[in-house]
């Protein structure tokens, strides 16, 4: 294939075609214009309830609160406008950070640059899983396939040779090719389809699809309950007006407006959380399964370890030799100089200095590291490469045909059980030796001896070969093993501790050899009572392979084709898999899987599209950073919920014991309005920012089908309900006698205040305060200050009190309403200290 290589365009030529042609930008979607985002603001049945109060205020000839709620209308739009904004920009940000890479040829060297500044005449290099960026046609291609379906809908992959077409959108699943590019950007096939595709699945979250069931279900419930009340009232022969703005409160108090908009800015700034902490979403989906996932399945190579290899040692001439000393063994020169040849020739890998002197390596480790491996040996000669029989993760080998001055040779590299079982011979310094029982039984042990220190082994073998055509890869003569290391990364040991303290449990499914992968499992303390590998799982039914899933188990030399069987098995115990991939075959089980997470460095385009989250660093420390991220965001939205129904509930519970007593109006629809528009809203939103509660990684995994409320949320939001209502209640009517005005200013702040102070009881929904800290959220603290502020405002400045309706309140006032706040931080510290209290004993 080397023969075929073409030099690509040179610096002068790319610009000039990047003048002529522009980026190679697929066009997108424009954003949806900013009105259509304000005029969606106005959608819900919240602002249609307005709406009529408005009508029906303007009607009766109250024009200050037609107005009023009018301006709370605009108001409350603004603010959904001004969230969802934020959370549209936090998104975008992550879509342009899906932006693909592409290898070109350039001035005849390979490069990896951004697909968007390939121009046409550009050579594009595509191995497996590669994504095609631009249409082209072949030049050059090995057992090259490529899955059309994104253009076709068929799903079959059409095999590719020279001088077929390629177009962009389609990608490479087998085999490798060489493209010269014939169309970029909007002058490929596919830039009318690439409109529909986005990078980013935005669809709605199970979450908010069920609270946006709840807040519609209330707010039918509160037309409903309005109009009965209204009904009543009127037969009853109320006033119109004071009916039809009790109804009209009444609705406004059941509906938590400001729910949905908290939710999605939360989930929108929790994507941008985790992206810092190096897990990029694709799926909003993910934020929330993230955090009840129970087990990660995840590869070895590069994710636990660090997948920069080192050649160490090999084991040549019958024995084990460091690579440092090879060179001083003048009886294996020979033998040396062959297995170079085979690291140096059977490789895509590459390494080159630039004029600047910075050395680039481009390939993979394995490669990388056995050219460097090479590089030491004596050179005995190259010769065109002829043919290559590619690597994958199936075959777990690789070859190519060589034509040499002595004849046609078929180098090959591999996993060593896939080369021992298609060898004849091995090599010695004095002659090639047959291999019988007792030369496998030293290969055997060289290998165990090697794999138990945890290096990867790869045996390098060839033979002479009889046509230009002869890559049957049999009848081979292994020249010698040689072991990398790979040492685990630093953090991933306190990672899979974590994760283990979190109840999750680990489980290593990787390619490379059982005795390899023991060895790193037991230098990370991953526990596993039985190592299986692909062949073994192949011989066992799918019935016993979920029973063996009760045991900690490790797969090595798996195919990609093995993971898709453990997930179904995991997911058939009940479990919430997160499984790692990053090849092509891996997609389907990261589809299945309930978290499937593609490499960002290592990982293929197809790995990268079927995954729902990508790790930018490829690190396993990176996944359990993002459950840790996952679930405090759950927490934190299960909190603000609770509280933003505790604060309507209370508002209920006044308005109905209220109107059973049948009382003046306790709260004006207007009080309302500010209590849950103005002042809620920017709280919760604030509670969605919570740091992490210190023992949140030592619970076991929250099961996916608990409801976000449940009866314990239930009885927590009717405790506080009950007791802010009743003591509104009280307030109002302990003043009713002395002042009409006054006792509904008094009542009002009261459940501000209540609603404000209340927030530090959902802070945490176990720890007290004072194990998180009264001051580690500074922007509760803000909000806190902001909203009281407000409301003091809404008490003393006339503008407010003219459309509040409000007085005036004294030093003796606000003691009284302070009084009655203060249980509502007291009782639940207590309650929660004496429940930690009872699990310390
Ligand atoms: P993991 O699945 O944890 O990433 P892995 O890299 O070992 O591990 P594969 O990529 O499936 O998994 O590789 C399987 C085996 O194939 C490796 O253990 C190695 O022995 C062999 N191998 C890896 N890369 C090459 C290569 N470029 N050429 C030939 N053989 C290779």
């Amino acid at each position: 294939m080397k023969d075929l290589m073409q030099s690509g365009l040179t610096a002068g030529e790319v610009a000039v075609a990047r003048q002529e042609f522009g980026p190679n930008e697929m066009p997108k979607l424009p954003p949806p214009p900013w009105w259509k985002t304000a005029l969606r603001q106005l959608e819900s049945p919240l602002v249609w309830i307005l709406v009529a109060a408005v009508v029906a205020a303007a009607a009766l000839g109250e024009t200050i609160d037609a107005a009023v709620i009018a301006a709370v209308i605009i108001l409350n739009a603004a603010l959904g406008f001004a969230q969802e904004w934020r959370a549209e920009r936090a998104l975008a940000a992550l879509t342009a950070m899906l932006d693909p890479m592409a290898t070109v040829r350039r001035d005849g060297r390979e490069t990896v640059i951004p697909a968007r500044e390939i121009v046409p005449g550009d050579i594009l290099i595509l191995s497996t899983g590669d994504r095609v960026a631009a249409d082209g046609t072949i030049v050059s291609a090995q057992s090259a396939e490529v899955d059309e379906s994104i253009l076709t809908g068929e799903s079959v992959p059409v095999s590719k040779s020279s001088g077929d077409l390629v177009s962009a959108g389609t990608s490479l699943v087998a085999g490798l090719a060489e493209a010269r590019i014939t169309a970029t950007g909007v002058n490929t096939g596919f830039a009318e389809i690439a409109k529909l595709t986005g990078g980013l699945d935005r669809r709605p979250t199970q979450l908010q699809v069920a609270l946006a069931r709840l807040a519609k279900w209330l707010g039918f419930a509160a037309v409903a309950v309005a109009l009965t009340v209204a009904a009543i009232g009127m037969i009853a022969g109320q006033d119109l007006l004071d009916m039809t703005l009790t109804a009209i409160s009444l609705a406004v108090a059941m509906v938590p407006e400001g729910l949905p908009a908290v939710v999605t800015i939360t989930l929108a700034l929790g994507a941008g959380a985790m992206v810092r902490r190096q897990a990029l979403v694709r799926r909003m989906q993910a934020v929330e399964t993230l955090g009840a996932s129970s087990v990660i399945c995840t590869d070895k190579t590069g994710t636990l370890t660090e997948n920069k290899m080192v050649a160490t040692s090999a084991w040549v001439d019958g024995a084990l030799h460091e690579i440092a000393t090879l060179s001083d063994e003048p009886a294996a020169q020979a033998l040396f100089g062959r297995l170079g040849r085979v690291g140096r020739l059977c490789s895509h890998a590459s390494v080159s200095e630039d004029a600047h002197g910075n050395v680039q390596e481009i390939g993979s480790p394995t490669e990388i590291a056995l050219l460097r491996f090479a590089q030491a040996a004596p050179d005995i000669g190259s010769g065109d490469i002829l043919l290559e029989v590619p690597f994958s993760s199936e075959r777990k080998r690789m070859s190519v045909l060589l034509r040499t001055d002595d004849g046609f040779r078929l180098l090959v590299k591999g996993a060593p059980e896939v080369v021992l079982e298609r060898a004849t011979h091995i090599a010695y310094a004095d002659a090639d030796r047959s291999l019988d029982g007792i030369e496998r039984g030293k290969l055997e042990a060289a290998l165990q001896s090697m794999g138990s220190k945890g290096l990867r082994v790869i045996a390098l073998a060839e033979r002479s070969a009889n046509s230009d055509s002869d890559t049957e890869e049999e009848g081979l003569t292994i020249l010698g093993l040689v072991g990398l290391i790979d040492p685990p990364r630093k953090e991933v040991a306190d990672a899979i501790a974590l994760a283990k303290a979190a109840g999750i449990r680990v489980i290593m499914i990787t390619g490379d050899s059982p005795v390899t992968a023991g060895a790193i499992a037991r230098d990370l303390a991953i526990a596993c009572d039985t190592v299986l590998t692909g062949l073994e799982l192949k011989d066992l039914s799918d019935d016993d392979l979920v029973s063996l899933m009760s045991k900690d188990v490790l797969f090595a030399r798996t195919r990609p084709a093995d993971k898709l069987r453990i997930v179904t098995a995991l997911q058939a115990r009940g479990e919430v898999v997160a499984m790692t991939g990053d090849g092509v075959n891996d997609a389907p089980a990261l589809k299945r899987s309930d978290i499937g997470i593609a490499m960002g460095q290592r990982g293929t385009d197809v790995a990268q599209e079927a995954a729902d989250v990508i790790l930018l660093d490829d690190n396993f420390a990176t996944i359990v950073g993002a459950i840790d991220e996952g679930r405090r965001q759950f927490a934190n939205i299960k909190k603000f919920v609770r509280y933003l129904l505790s604060s309507n509930a209370g508002e209920v519970v006044a308005l109905v014991v209220n109107l059973l007593i049948g009382g003046p109006l306790i709260f004006l629809a207007t009080q309302i309005l500010w209590m849950n528009l103005v002042t809620d809203g920017v709280t919760a939103v604030a509670l969605g920012l919570e740091k992490a509660e210190p023992d949140q990684m030592k619970a076991p995994p929250r099961k996916p089908a608990t409801p976000i409320l449940g009866l314990s949320g239930l009885a927590l939001i009717v405790t506080f309900g009950l007791y802010t209502g009743t003591a509104s209640l009280v307030i109002f009517y302990t003043f009713l006698s002395v002042d009409p005005a006054l006792a509904n200013t008094m009542a009002f702040t009261a459940m501000v205040v209540f609603e404000k102070v209340s927030v530090f009881a959902f802070r945490s929904l176990t720890s007290p305060v004072i194990r998180i800290g009264w001051t580690s959220n500074p922007l509760l603290l803000l909000a806190l200050t902001l909203t009281l502020g407000l409301q003091v405002a809404a008490v003393y400045l006339p503008f407010f009190q003219t459309i509040l309706h409000t007085v005036p309140l004294s030093a003796s006032n606000w003691l009284w309403i302070i009084g009655l706040a203060l249980p509502l931080i007291i009782v639940p510290e207590l309650v929660k200290l004496a429940r930690v209290g009872r699990q310390k004993r």
